[in-house]
């Protein structure tokens, strides 16, 4: 069984929490797109854990995890993460992680870049999380990076670097920054020593995998609104976050995926900039920001938040070919009296249900309904027949709002906190 675990929305939507649960019928979990510059968070039995570039299935102790060619890397970060880890107890080797021999590495300047980028662009600024991640991902394409395999030859990588850097200090001058080869080397040798023993052809490895029929999860970073080509550009990552780009990005196009679950939350939130149409301000936000702890998890910014969004959402769910979705937080809303909608958009005076992108994105404006609030705590429902019927209701107009089965709905962070639809 191939499968990918999508976001529907603008990322955060709990598909770290989803894969950890769903992971225990998969052998090999694999990140396909992104670095650092999201976090996924997993509470289970060993603690509460955060990941940024490590796949969810590094808490299972029988999962391999593969970091896919589509990934870049900090090297500095990805060491700190799997230090954080083993000194939590949790086994760390050759065979139960991989790392593409063909990933990105990104570097210090890749983050001084960005920071000087946003810093530039003041009011304007794209929301980035200065992690590195735009710039790494243009040099990718401008064939000015170097990949985990470049490393196994520290002389040769060393004169690619010397002539990489002459071309990003030319660059970095306009910002009054300049960086040194020798200290950007002194950094790979320090932080590739850690990594080193990880680093493989993962490409084969998930074929001869795939060729066997072993099942295998592939994990996926923000969601479908953030994605390069099919998201609110300029406001999205520098990657491609659908699932059609999973087999890519893993190391095995060849592959077709058997299914997509979209993990889309029960309300909506957004991290960064960037139009997001059923926002709420002022005490509204803040409460369900409190109720949901709405902070990223990789910068600890506070989310914006607002109603869940259908045209967004339907659009997400079509982007992503997804075939069944989760549904997460939902015991969020329980506070509410009545719960908002955004079941539709107003643009220029005419009604869509239609996602809009570019300029007619920026004028749509939300159409509200509201749905009967539940009011009681759901956390400890284990089935549908538990759930409030107003809860149930809102889950099942969501479903075919959307037009997708909604197979788990979350009721809790935990692993077990959760229920299954029919
Ligand atoms: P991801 O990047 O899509 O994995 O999402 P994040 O990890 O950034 O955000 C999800 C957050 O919601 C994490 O803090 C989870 O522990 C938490 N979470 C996930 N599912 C639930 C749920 O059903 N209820 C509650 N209250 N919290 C949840």
């Amino acid at each position: 069984m191939l499968t990918a675990v999508v976001g529907i929305n603008w990322g955060d939507e709990g598909k770290g929490r989803m894969v950890d649960l769903l992971s225990e019928s998969y052998g090999i979990i694999c990140r396909y797109q992104g670095g650092n510059n999201a976090g996924h968070t997993v509470i289970n039995d060993k603690g509460k854990f955060v990941l940024n570039l490590l796949p969810s299935g590094i808490l299972r102790e029988s999962t391999v995890n593969v970091m896919g060619p589509g990934m870049v890397i900090d090297l500095k970060h990805l060491a700190g993460e799997i230090k954080n880890l083993t000194d939590c107890g949790i086994k760390i080797t050759p065979e139960n992680l991989k790392i593409s021999d063909k990933a990105h590495i990104c570097m210090p300047y890749h983050i001084t870049q960005d920071i000087c980028e946003e810093d530039r662009l003041g009011d304007k600024k794209y929301g980035s999380t200065r992690r590195g991640i735009a710039p790494v991902y243009g040099d990718k394409y401008m064939k000015k990076s170097l990949r985990m395999e470049d490393l196994q030859d520290m002389k040769a990588a060393q004169e690619r670097l010397e002539e990489i850097i002459e071309w990003k200090n030319l660059t970095l001058k306009g910002y009054g920054e300049q960086v040194e080869l020798r200290s950007v080397l002194a950094w790979l040798e320090r932080y590739y020593q850690e990594v080193a023993p990880f680093v493989t052809d993962t490409s084969e490895f998930l074929a001869n995998e795939a060729g066997k029929g072993s099942d295998i999860m592939f994990e996926a970073q923000l969601g479908a609104l953030r994605d390069i080509d099919y998201g609110i550009y300029p406001f999205t990552t520098s990657s491609q976050t659908l699932a059609a780009y999973a087999a890519i990005g893993a190391g095995v196009p060849g592959v077709k995926l058997d299914n997509v679950i979209g993990v889309t939350k029960a309300f909506s939130s957004c991290v960064g900039e960037g139009p997001f149409m059923a926002e709420f301000f002022g005490e509204q936000a803040n409460a369900l920001r409190e109720a949901g702890g709405e902070y990223g998890a990789a910068t600890g910014r506070p989310r914006r938040v607002g109603a869940f969004d259908v045209p967004a959402s339907k659009y997400g769910v079509r982007m992503q070919g997804a075939t069944t979705l989760a549904l997460t937080k939902m015991d969020v809303l329980s506070y509410m009296e009545q719960i908002p909608i955004c079941t539709a958009y107003e643009i220029d005076g005419v009604r869509t249900d239609k996602f809009p992108s570019g300029d007619r994105l920026l004028r749509a404006v939300p159409v509200y309904e509201y749905l009967e609030g539940f009011r009681t705590d759901i956390s400890k429902c284990k089935s549908a027949s538990q759930l409030p019927k107003a809860a149930l209701e809102y889950v099942r107009y969501i479903e075919t709002a959307v037009g997708c089965p909604i197979k788990y709905v979350s009721v809790g962070p935990g692993r077990d906190e959760y229920l299954e639809l029919e």
